[in-house]
């Protein structure tokens, strides 16, 4: 069995512990179906991508997007009272929330005050973060999800494993036998009859909802415009049927210009699944105008802070760069091992395991930035250049740290300190496997791990010979 997102959303609400991160991802491991996915994900996200970015027309397009995130996220503060103005402007309400629960309130006060009885939502990781459909539950709402990801999750009671493919660890028959149940009788192991028995049910409550919820990709400060990058209508179909749209931003969303686009969304787009532009690019301007025939009546803008102002000026501050395309997802050897679930919080990949212990803080997700192996894949395609292996490197020096392994390193260190201690321990390396195996952590740590063969001869032995010789 995986972890499931719901059992750490139950824990979160309960304030119970979450099961440690290597129970979390043997639990994984051994998970078939969950192995079988991550491979085909890794092959179709990592093959598209490449190929998107490698065609010669986005040259330089990278440097364009660092560029542009990074002075968006050094004038935040301000691009944000831009943003404010250009939305007030448009008729559009602007909410502030601190954190996950001031954001709650206000949706929920909001759809108590309009009498809302069904939701529809689309896909937004912001809202998973804080909860809110199991909130707007509680007040008696109905929610529905209806990005096709996003509502085979929701109908198998768990969470996204993805930040831009929700269901990626389910498998084709999985989803036909779920589908199934709710239709009460089987239905065809294809794609497309399973995709039309979605349509069909969704198409109803997109009718019949009081409420739209989405999240935000990006939002231009000086126009207010509000963009949704989606593959599916549902999107545009939340933000413009119901007659009241609600988008749940945080706060790094916000570009400085509505002429950055031009460079961001192709960068999300071919950064994430490969595409030169998604299916559906939605501009937002605010409500419902005079003579318009579609869009809601209302619409508001939740600005979610939940722990980001806190990241400023701080060796973290370039996580506010992430535009969530989750390449560096896909090129994780990690995160192609163990999935989404196994990470236990909203973010999964090496992003994840950043921006977890910074957003969620206390001892839960400390854990998390050992869940790599450092090799830097994630930061060599980060389309915004967020250095993650350094960021994770620096989160584990901050990490509360055992009582054992600070006696192990502080000797270790002493050891490597001393040039005859040091080729002492190279000798022993060649016991390095057996000797691992002698105490239960060093068993701990050899389990999963293939050791390399250690050379017969070290290097400084392999130097005397080579210099004394004729
Ligand atoms: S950290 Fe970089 S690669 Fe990962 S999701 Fe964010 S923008 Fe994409």
């Amino acid at each position: 069995m995986t972890v499931t997102y719901v059992e750490v959303a139950r824990h979160r609400r309960a304030g119970e512990p979450l099961a440690p991160l290597r129970d979390r991802a043997r639990a994984s491991l051994g998970d078939e179906d969950l192995q079988g996915a991550l491979r085909v994900m890794a092959g179709r996200f990592n093959v598209g991508r490449r190929i998107a970015m490698s065609d010669p027309a986005v040259s330089g397009l990278r440097e364009k997007g660092m560029a542009i995130r990074s002075e968006g996220v050094a004038r935040l503060r301000e691009n944000l009272a831009r943003l404010e103005k250009s939305l007030t402007d448009l008729g559009v309400h602007v909410h502030h929330a601190a954190d996950g629960a001031a954001a709650v309130r206000v949706i929920s006060d909001l759809a108590r005050a309009r009498g809302v009885k069904k939701v529809v939502k689309s896909k937004s990781m912001a809202t998973e973060e804080i909860d809110l459909n199991a909130h707007l539950e509680d007040i008696g709402i109905e929610v529905v999800e209806t990005d096709l990801g996003e509502y085979i999750v929701q109908k198998a009671h768990e969470r996204p494993s993805h930040i831009i493919a929700p269901a990626v660890h389910k498998s084709r028959v999985q989803v036909t036998t779920l589908f199934s149940e709710l239709a009460g009788h089987p239905l065809p192991d294809r794609r497309e009859d399973l995709c039309a028995f979605a349509q069909e049910r969704l198409r109803d409550d997109f009718l019949t909802a009081d409420m739209g919820i989405s999240g935000v990709n990006f939002a231009c400060a000086d126009t207010g415009t509000l963009v949704l990058v989606t593959n599916e209508g549902n999107g545009r179909m939340t933000t413009s049927l119901p007659p009241i749209h609600v988008a749940v931003m945080p706060i790094e969303k916000v570009l400085p210009r509505f002429s950055d686009l031009g460079v961001m969304v192709p960068l999300l787009v071919r950064n994430a699944t490969g595409q030169k532009l998604s299916s559906y690019v939605s501009f937002l301007n605010g409500p419902r105008r005079e003579g318009e025939v579609d869009g809601p009546e209302e619409m508001h803008v939740v600005i979610l802070d939940n722990g980001r102002t806190g990241l400023l000026g701080t060796p973290f501050e370039p996580m506010l760069r992430c535009i969530r395309c989750a390449a560096c997802l896909n090129v994780c050897p990690v995160y192609g091992t163990i999935g989404g679930h196994a990470y236990g919080g909203t973010y999964s990949g090496p992003m994840g395991a950043v921006l977890a212990p910074l957003l969620h803080g206390g001892e839960e997700f400390d854990d998390l930035p050992e869940a790599t192996s450092l090799c830097g894949a994630c930061s060599s395609v980060c389309p915004v250049g967020i250095p993650l292996h350094e960021l994770l490197i620096t989160l584990r020096q901050r990490a509360r740290t055992s009582r054992g392994k600070r006696w192990f390193f502080g000797l270790w260190s002493r050891a490597w300190s001393r040039p005859s201690l040091y080729r002492a321990s190279a000798r022993l390396a060649r016991y390095g496997r057996p000797l691992a195996r002698l105490t239960p952590p060093g068993r701990r740590w050899a389990e999963g791990r293939t050791l390399p063969e250690p050379a017969r001869q070290t290097f400084h032995a392999w130097w005397a010979k080579t210099r004394t010789a004729p």
